[in-house]
């Protein structure tokens, strides 16, 4: 049993990785609290998953044990990475789905967790999952185009990204996204890897595109700076400080490590709980 309190979890040091998720047995108590079978570790039998989400307290808001995915997620081994994904999301999903979406009467969860029933009209409700679409856009002379969007912390810059609206196919929600945001029209979107962004319920899909014009017109409301960087140029703003990137947990570093050919070599910065 993992207890998922705010968003957050006990960790401790880990055997496979740097820290681990601690689990528990499950109390008398869980009894009042929502759970969730997550899954088992192998196909049968093995160990039961499940996630009881607590209420904030005092204590457990201060307990520096307890830790977000946000902030732990690269330092898990595979299978506590995969828990604590799924539990975030699910309880994200519960805490913000109370209500039928027809009649709005409370809801209420099923199936271990995995879906909300209305005993109204006995409508059926599942898990939500938002695709957005991440993508490194380059130029025919090899750049990359980085933004900073309205919000980010100063010198920091990413890869543009932004959600697939009804209707829309990924490759035309990433050349509307780059239009939009920076003005550039793009050929060539071309898949390069995906990642489950559970804050609260997104999935983030990684592309690639070419840039066919690279003269940018920033939307205001969204993009604060954007420009072009080659390896040089982008090598020696990690390195002074002068630019931060995304973080190692996050799918805009991996897409920004894939145009630059390698690990890049920066700490992350603190991250939130
Ligand atoms: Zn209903």
């Amino acid at each position: 049993m993992l207890e998922l309190v705010g968003g957050r979890a006990e960790v401790e040091e880990g055997e496979q990785a740097e820290v681990g998720l601690r689990y528990r047995a499950p109390t008398p108590s869980d009894r009042d609290r929502f759970v969730a079978y997550l899954g088992h570790d192998a196909p049968r039998g093995g160990t039961a998953y499940l996630v009881a989400v607590a209420p904030e307290t005092t204590a457990t808001a201060d307990d520096p044990r307890r830790r977000g995915l946000r902030a732990v997620g690269a330092s898990l081994g595979d299978l506590d990475a995969g828990v604590l994904t799924t539990a975030t999301g699910l309880a994200n999903w519960h805490a913000r789905h109370g209500f039928c979406p027809r009649c709005g009467s409370p809801t209420e969860p099923a199936h271990s967790g995995w879906i909300r029933v209305c005993p109204n009209d006995e409508s059926e409700h599942y898990p939500r999952t938002d695709p957005a679409v991440i993508m490194s856009v380059i130029d025919n002379q090899d750049r990359l185009l980085l933004a900073r969007g309205v919000g980010f912390a100063a010198q920091g810059m990413s890869v543009l990204a932004g959600f697939v609206e009804p209707g829309e196919s990924l490759s035309s929600a990433v050349a509307r996204e780059v239009h939009e945001e920076v003005g550039v029209t793009v050929s060539d979107v071309a898949y390069l890897g995906d990642q489950p962004w559970p804050f609260p319920s997104s999935l983030m899909i990684g592309f690639t595109a070419r840039a066919v014009t690279t003269d940018l017109t920033l939307q205001k409301s969204e993009i604060e700076a954007a420009r072009w960087f080659d390896r040089d140029e982008f090598t020696r703003a990690v390195a002074d400080g002068s630019l931060r990137i995304s973080s190692r947990i996050s799918i805009a570093r991996r897409l920004i490590e894939h145009w630059y050919g390698g690990e890049i070599d920066v700490a992350d910065p603190p991250a939130r709980s």
